[in-house]
């Protein structure tokens, strides 16, 4: 294990000289004589497999999240000095594995959560030792994710887990889950609510994909059935988990704005350099009207791009995105169905039959869609800008004050 000798007091000159020295030493050499040839090179000779076996590497050396403490396999830099490091390892595309234990549970349990729990948790979280997944939404509950039915009592030193949680993303290969479940059903429906950390290999829990159109599984329905969590997995106050939830949620849109910690650029379908290049194969960029369409995107992907840079310095400089991450995930959610689209309309008639595999440019297209949805709908992020943002009235709930055991449901 090579933890890197690097620290506050380095200087520029010091960091990029350790982390050369430390990639030649442990990034495999043909994954680095690909790397000259870009990021599709270096996947045909890095299978994810193979990048799954190498990753603890990486991870032990402090560089997969350098601005953490050390105690939780960070580098403790400051963000300045990450950006140093991240220059010397971009042309590697050394993506970071665990996204959801990254951006969603990582930040709750640095807000909420106790010392004990955070030494038990981040070092396997951040080898990818330790997959993590989010068990929010709920057949009744998504949008209004308040309304959730999940039961959590206590009983002694446990607290038991009933209910049912659906589209929860990676479960069907997940260790753990942040789980958000009503421990107070007699007062507001807020107040009630209870964050914990969840084993999912337990007695009782019960993980069934749902397959997408083409056969593939992403998310699944998750149902617990007198599943015991221990009162040390409790992250946050009993009662206070709506507060707690808020930090995976604003780390889920970050991540899926693009400017999280999970190396995630967009969800679904290829970057705007790319589909420039397939404009030229294809013959495409004499056309006027698909320039004046590439130009478009090429320009708001770059204010995409430095919105979201802003949103990291204040997020590594140690301040809360806070609503700020709604701005990108409802910017990044539309622009990148756009993309997608003009990616599959190059293609023309090919985008709606081929022979073989699937285009990319129709995967990207058809996954896209999913990203004015996962991680809190377009609408849903509009009125929080509203509300939070810009100060306009709050939207009117009349079941805000009414205890959640009063509240009728179907
Ligand atoms: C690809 C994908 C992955 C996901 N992964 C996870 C996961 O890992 N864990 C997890 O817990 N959940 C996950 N989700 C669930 C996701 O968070 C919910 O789908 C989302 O919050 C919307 O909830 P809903 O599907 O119940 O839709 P609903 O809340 O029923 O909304 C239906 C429609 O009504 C609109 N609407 C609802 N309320 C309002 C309002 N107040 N104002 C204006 N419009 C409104 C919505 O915008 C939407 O168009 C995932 C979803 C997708 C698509």
């Amino acid at each position: 294990m090579t933890v890197l000798e690097v620290t506050r007091e380095s200087t520029d000159d010091q960091i990029r000289a350790a982390v050369t020295a430390w990639v030649e030493a442990n990034v495999p050499r043909s994954w680095r004589d690909a790397a000259s040839a870009g990021r599709d090179a270096i996947r045909r000779v890095r299978p994810r497999t193979d990048y799954e076996d190498w990753y603890p590497t990486f991870a032990d050396s402090g560089l997969a999240v350098a601005t953490w403490p050390r105690e939780y396999l960070g580098l403790d830099l400051t963000p300045d000095q990450a950006r140093v490091a991240e220059a010397v390892l971009a042309p590697y595309n050394l993506g970071r594995l665990n996204p959801l234990g990254l951006n969603s549970a990582a930040p709750a349990l640095f807000a909420h959560g106790t010392e004990e729990q955070r030494r038990r948790f981040l070092p396997p979280l951040v080898r990818n030792d330790e997959k993590w997944c989010q068990l929010l939404s709920e057949p009744g509950a998504g949008s209004d994710l308040a309304s959730l039915a999940m039961r959590a009592v206590r009983d002694g030193d446990e607290w038991v887990l009933n209910g049912q949680k659906v589209w929860t993303t990676w479960a069907h290969f997940s260790d753990f889950a942040v789980c958000l479940a009503r421990t107070d059903p007699t007062v507001k429906k807020r107040q009630g609510l209870t964050y914990f950390a969840v084993d999912l290999h337990a007695a009782g829990v019960e993980v069934r994909p749902l397959k997408h159109i083409g056969g593939e599984v992403d998310f699944n329905e998750v149902f617990l059935d007198d599943v015991r969590v221990p009162d040390e997995w409790r992250i946050g106050a009993a009662g206070d988990g709506w507060r707690v939830a808020g930090s995976s949620l604003a780390g889920e849109r970050q991540m899926v704005s693009g400017v999280g910690s999970g190396g995630v650029d967009r969800i679904g379908g290829a970057g705007v350099d790319r589909l420039i290049q397939r404009a030229r194969e294809l013959g495409r960029t004499n056309d006027p009207v698909m320039r004046q369409r590439l130009l478009a995107v090429y320009a708001e992907e770059r204010v995409r791009s430095w919105t979201n840079q802003r949103v990291r310095a204040t997020v590594q400089a140690g301040g809360t995105p806070g609503p700020a991450a709604s701005i990108g995930k409802v910017q990044q959610g539309t622009l990148n169905q756009r993309i997608q689209l003009l990616a599959a309309d190059l293609l023309g008639a090919g985008a709606t039959a081929w022979e073989g595999d699937m285009p990319f440019e129709v995967s990207g297209m058809l996954r896209s869609r999913a990203n004015t949805i996962e991680g809190g709908t377009t609408e849903v992020n509009k009125n929080i800008l509203g509300e939070r943002v810009l100060g306009l009235p709050r939207e009117p709930d009349p079941w805000a004050d009414t205890p959640w055991e009063e509240i009728p449901r179907s």
